[in-house]
């Protein structure tokens, strides 16, 4: 069915919004230096319906970095560039099991990164973004992120210093792709661009619009804008579902029902295909990366909106 009426939603997001703002579960995260001085309190809930409807609560224009999210979006960018055969070869679809900086599954899978939703298939994925120099690839990356938006988004240049000074984890995994002969160019250039990806300043409020473009075929509801096309969105949400909060994408999706990307700044945005996208933004985690009250709010939104998926009544 469709979404309740505005007042409705207004009322289920405010509620949402109330109902979990007591919740103290979950660590910041601290192996980005920056992050770890994030304040555990900020919690934001962020509604976009297909039709335009939008919805914030609490801190929904709080600026944060995007992290993985941005991993779904330059994902999108890639299949509109390439097509989808030609990423599923080389990014592949499939959950990996292991944590999202792991090297193991590389080591497994003759150093395929298996999915674009783990750091390997994510620095993958971007190293698709065209462009001859890393600087044109990096603009490629920020406005295609900024169409998705509806605005014009930038680099919080505090969060990519820090990143940058200490992801030796992340140059190792394009290194190793490299060493398989899965990464052309140099290593440290694509990592470059990734970790500024990953440092792109949204809101909640921002990652709804940029869901609900998702939802809604790839048109921006709020600009007008077709981003990119209704297979792109499908492809993207099919891998979403299933990768989008890595190790416990199954739990998600078995209790939620709906594909969801998470960033450990704190943001996750969930996409409801045809009907919009429910964002949130709270800086602690659990033990895998994702926003304890983020899911919680968003697991409550599901379900009072009645978004499941899966659900057929
Ligand atoms: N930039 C972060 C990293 O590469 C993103 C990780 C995340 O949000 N899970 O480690």
């Amino acid at each position: 069915g469709a979404l309740p009426g505005w007042d409705r939603v207004e009322e289920i997001v405010r509620e949402a919004h109330s109902r979990f703002s007591a919740e103290r579960g979950g660590r910041v995260a601290d192996y980005i230096p920056v992050l770890a001085e994030a304040d555990p309190d900020l919690f934001g809930l962020a509604v976009i319906e297909v039709g335009g409807g939008l919805h914030d609560a609490g801190d929904a224009r709080h600026p944060f970095s995007i992290q993985s999210i941005s991993k779904m979006f330059v994902y999108a960018l890639a299949i509109r560039e390439h097509g989808h055969e030609r990423v599923r070869d080389i990014v592949g679809v499939n959950n990996t099991g292991l944590a999202f900086n792991s090297v193991v599954a590389l080591e497994l899978n003759d150093g395929h990164p298996m999915n674009p939703m783990v750091n390997a298939g994510a620095i993958a994925t971007t190293a698709l973004m065209p462009g001859s120099t890393t600087a044109e690839q990096w603009e490629r990356v920020r406005e295609g992120l900024s169409a998705f938006a509806g605005r014009s988004l930038s680099l919080d240049g505090v969060v990519y210093a820090s990143e940058a000074a200490t992801n030796e984890r992340n140059r190792a995994l394009g290194w190793l792709l490299r060493s398989y002969g899965r990464l052309s160019g140099d290593p440290d250039e694509v990592v470059d661009v990734y970790t500024r990806q990953c440092a792109l300043s949204v809101t909640a409020h921002d990652l709804a619009v940029m869901g609900a473009t998702l939802a809604d075929g790839g048109v921006n509801p709020v600009t007008g804008e077709r981003v990119v096309s209704a297979e792109v969105c499908r492809d993207t949400l099919a891998v979403v579902a299933s990768t989008g909060l890595y190790e416990r994408s199954g739990d998600w999706l078995f209790e939620i029902g709906l594909p969801a990307k998470s960033g450990v700044a704190g943001g996750i945005v969930a996409v409801a295909p045809g009907k919009g996208a429910v964002a949130g933004f709270s800086p602690p985690l659990d033990d895998a990366g994702n926003s304890v009250r983020s899911q919680m709010a968003i697991g409550y939104l599901s379900r009072a909106l009645g978004l499941n998926l899966f659900a057929s009544a």
